[in-house]
């Protein structure tokens, strides 16, 4: 089986589309040539040289890197920096390296919190604040056309029909759809392909409200409830971390959960407000803390430990679409904080 680097992204994309990023981030491919024939991938959270050189000691000639190496853009390429040294290794060794970051961060299914959320088996996990990407699109279709237009959506951008009203005739029905608006060009495409009669009728528009699969954090439910104490021996365990920073035990029990992978501090007062008693996150600071004010307990677990198992989470994307390929965890840690 072979792949080029343009087939790998493709995958990738369709689980995060790159749309969902934040404006700040700079995910995507970052160095190398989209028609290259792939012959191994290595997946990690940073691309560091030594991630590098374990890439080319396996035979790898793709990184799919959690965090962007190219973050603020680059003037000169002398080596002198450590992300200056990465890049021209990556190209010397024709490696090419790609970025999936706040848009895999945002996503319900197969995303990062998504990750963190079954690591501790929430239970009736959402989105913590999920984002106003949705669209709408108000079609005419014939009759006789929705059913085979509903089930040829999934393959085809997905949406959801929220309403079909049949006309007085009974021959038209006026089909509601609301979709993700990183899909939208692979719903025009659909829809153009149906070569519908009455497509000039058709209005497209920006939903209000907020997407359920798209956005920041994620809070679910504890298979059982537990005292702060037993919540970070849980916590600990279940997140492979040796140390969690955290503010006062709130003396409830701890039965609601918001996550946050990454340096999540943006999201205390949602997680607040949504009744969450505990928020597991990373990179707060010292006022931030205090910020808890009582209402919940944080649990500062690490950037890295809280994201280690989106590696997994990557090369399981990857493997399901490419079952023959040869997809690696990167073995080098990355973490560059120490415990001691
Ligand atoms: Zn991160």
């Amino acid at each position: 089986m072979s792949a080029t680097v343009r087939e790998i992204i493709r995958i990738l994309e369709e689980t995060a589309p790159p749309a969902h990023q934040e404006e700040y981030d700079n995910s995507g491919l970052l160095c190398g040539d989209l028609r290259r024939e792939v012959r191994g991938i290595l997946v990690c959270l940073d691309t560091t040289e030594a991630v590098l050189e374990e890439a080319a000691r396996l035979g790898c000639n793709l990184v799919v890197s959690h965090h962007p190496i190219v973050f603020r853009g680059l003037k000169r390429l002398t080596g002198a920096t450590y992300v200056e040294r990465v890049v021209m290794q990556a190209i010397r060794q024709d490696i090419a390296v790609y970025a999936i970051h706040t848009n895999l961060d945002s996503m319900y299914v197969n995303g990062v919190n998504s990750r963190i959320a079954e690591k501790l088996e929430l239970l009736d996990t959402r989105i913590l604040a999920p984002k106003d990407v949705w669209r709408q699109v108000r079609l005419p279709l014939p009759a006789a056309l929705l059913e085979p237009f509903k089930s040829g959506l999934g393959a085809n951008g997905g949406g959801e029909v929220l309403s079909a009203l049949h006309s007085a005739g009974g021959d038209e029905v006026l089909c509601e759809l609301r979709f993700d608006a990183a899909r939208q060009k692979n719903i025009e495409k659909y829809v153009a392909a149906l070569h519908l009669p009455a497509l000039q009728r058709a209005v497209w528009q920006n939903a209000l409200g907020p997407h359920p699969g798209v956005g920041g954090g994620m809070i679910g439910e504890l298979p059982f409830p537990m005292s702060g104490v037993d919540f970070l021996h849980y916590l600990k365990t279940r997140m492979q971390t040796q140390c969690v920073r955290h503010t006062a035990f709130t003396g409830r029990d701890i039965r609601r959960v918001a996550v946050c992978g990454g340096a999540g501090s943006f999201l205390l007062k949602t997680a607040i407000s949504q009744g969450a008693d505990a928020y597991v996150s990373a990179d707060f600071k010292y006022h931030e803390f205090f910020d808890a004010d009582g209402q919940l307990l944080i649990a500062d677990i690490g950037h890295y430990e809280s994201e280690q198992f989106t590696i997994h989470l990557l090369q399981e994307i990857i493997s399901s679409n490419f079952p023959n390929f040869a997809v690696y965890c990167a073995k080098t840690s990355t973490n560059p904080v120490h415990y001691y």
